[in-house]
C-alpha cells in the first residue's frame, strides 16, 4: 500500500538553518535587520517596485493596505467572494463595507465587468486576488480604477513570480501583498510582504509597520528619538523567519522548475479527464505567466466532487476543496453583500478539487494521483 500522498508539504531547499544561525549570531532578531533587508531588497529588484516591507503574514500586509488607503465606514471595497478571509477581514476591521462580485468561470478570478457594475460614489478600492497564481485582467481593472479614482490592491498571496503581460504580479496595483505561509510556494512558516508601487505611501507605511512610530527615521539617524505619530500595529516579521525565507528566495528558480514539472505532468496526463463533458482543468490566459502554485480540477458538481475526494482518500491521495464563498459565510453576511448576479462563485466553488502539489513531489506519486483520477472517471 502506497503511503498517503499529502496535499501539501512545506518547502525546504536545505541550508535554511545556516542562515537562521547567522541571524542568531548577529544578536538582532527583532526584524528589519540584515535578513529582513535582504529579502525586501530582493523583492524590490524582482518586482521593480518602489518599496517592499517584510510583514508577519499576508494578512498583516493587507491590513497595512487598508490603513494606507484610509478605508473607513463611509467606503465600499470591491473584491471577489471566492477568496481567503483575510482579503475581506483587513477592510472589515476598518469598518468598510465589502462588496463581493462574481468571478470569471475560466480563471475563477474577479470579473472586470462585474467590478464596473458594482462601482458607486462610495467605492474606494478594488482588491483583486490572483487565484492559483494566475493573473487577473489587470489592464481592464487599472483602466476602471483610473476612471473612477480608486485604489487597486493586489492580493498576490499565491502569485510571487507570476506575471501579467510580462509584468510581475504584485507590482501592478498601487499596493500588493504576498504570503510566505507554509502552504505557499516559498515560505518561512508564517510570513508576508507589502509591496508599494505608489511612492507617496512609503513614509506612512514605515510608521504603520512600526506601531505608528517614526522608528524607521530614528534608525536612519534622521530624528533623535522616536514617538507615536500615526495609528499602526506590529507588522514587522522576525529575523529568524526572514533568514529562513532568504534561503528559499535564492533557490526560487529551482523551486519553480520543480513545481512546473509536476504541474505540467498533471496537465498532460489528465488531458483525457479534462476533455470529459463538464469536467474542467485550470485555464491559463495568454497574458498570464504562472508559478505552478496550484493544480485543480472542476468536477461536474458538488456530489461528484465529494465522491472524487472520498475515492482519492481511500486510495492514499489527499485532495481538497477550496474556499467557501465569503458572502455565504457567517461573517461575510454581516460585513459584506454580494453585488450583481452570483453565476459562478457558488457553483464553481462547489466543484474545485485541488490536487497534491509541493516542492520535491515524486514523479511516481504524481502518476499515482493521475491513475486514481483516471480510475474514478473510468478513462
Ligand atoms: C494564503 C492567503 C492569504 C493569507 O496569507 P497569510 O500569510 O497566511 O496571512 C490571503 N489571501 C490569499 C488569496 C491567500 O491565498
Amino acid at each position: 500500500m502506497i503511503q498517503l500522498i499529502p496535499f501539501n508539504q512545506p518547502c525546504v531547499v536545505g541550508g535554511e538553518e545556516e542562515y537562521m544561525q547567522e541571524a542568531i549570531a548577529c544578536g538582532k532578531l527583532s526584524g528589519n535587520g540584515p535578513f529582513g533587508e535582504k529579502c525586501a531588497r530582493w523583492l524590490e529588484d524582482q518586482l521593480g517596485c518602489e518599496r517592499a516591507f517584510m510583514t508577519p503574514s499576508c494578512t498583516a500586509a493587507l491590513e497595512m493596505a487598508a490603513l494606507l488607503t484610509e478605508a473607513g465606514p463611509d467606503d465600499e471595497i470591491i473584491m471577489p467572494s471566492y477568496t481567503f478571509v483575510s482579503t475581506a477581514n483587513a477592510f472589515a476591521l476598518r469598518g468598510a463595507a465589502i462588496r463581493f462580485v462574481d468571478i470569471d468561470e475560466k480563471t475563477l478570478n474577479i470579473d472586470p465587468e462585474q467590478i464596473q457594475k458594482a462601482i458607486t460614489e462610495r467605492t474606494k478600492a478594488i482588491v483583486v486576488v490572483h487565484y492559483a497564481g494566475v493573473a487577473c485582467e489587470m489592464e481592464e481593472i487599472i483602466k476602471l480604477a483610473d476612471e473612477h479614482d480608486l485604489w487597486v490592491i493586489e492580493d498576490a498571496a499565491q502569485a510571487l513570480t507570476s506575471t501579467y503581460k510580462g509584468k510581475p504580479l504584485g507590482s501592478i496595483g498601487h499596493l500588493g501583498a504576498f504570503s510566505f505561509h507554509e502552504t505557499k510556494n516559498y515560505s518561512c512558516g508564517e510570513g508576508g510582504a507589502l509591496i508599494i508601487n505608489h511612492a507617496p505611501l512609503i513614509e506612512r507605511a514605515e510608521m504603520i509597520q512600526e506601531k505608528g512610530t517614526n522608528r524607521a527615521q530614528f534608525s536612519r539617524g534622521m530624528v533623535d528619538k522616536y514617538s507615536w505619530r500615526d495609528i499602526g500595529s506590529s507588522y514587522v516579521i522576525s529575523e529568524l523567519n526572514t533568514a529562513y525565507l532568504y534561503k528559499q528566495l535564492q533557490y526560487i528558480d529551482q523551486i519553480n522548475e520543480d513545481r512546473k514539472k509536476t504541474w505540467n505532468m498533471y496537465a498532460r496526463e489528465l488531458e483525457h479527464v479534462i476533455a470529459l463533458d463538464a469536467v474542467e482543468g485550470p485555464h491559463i490566459p495568454g497574458e498570464a505567466g504562472h508559478n505552478a502554485h496550484m493544480f485543480y480540477l472542476k468536477s461536474r458538481d458538488q456530489n461528484e466532487r465529494t465522491e472524487l475526494i472520498d475515492y482519492l482518500k481511500k486510495n492514499a491521495v489527499m485532495a481538497v476543496p477550496h474556499y467557501v464563498p465569503l458572502h455565504s459565510s457567517y461573517a461575510g453576511e454581516r460585513y459584506g453583500v454580494f453585488t450583481g448576479e452570483d453565476r459562478y462563485t457558488t457553483r464553481d466553488s462547489e466543484r474545485v478539487v485541488r490536487l497534491p502539489l509541493y516542492y520535491g513531489m515524486l514523479e511516481e506519486d504524481v502518476h499515482h494521483v493521475v491513475k486514481q483520477i483516471q480510475l474514478f472517471y473510468q478513462v
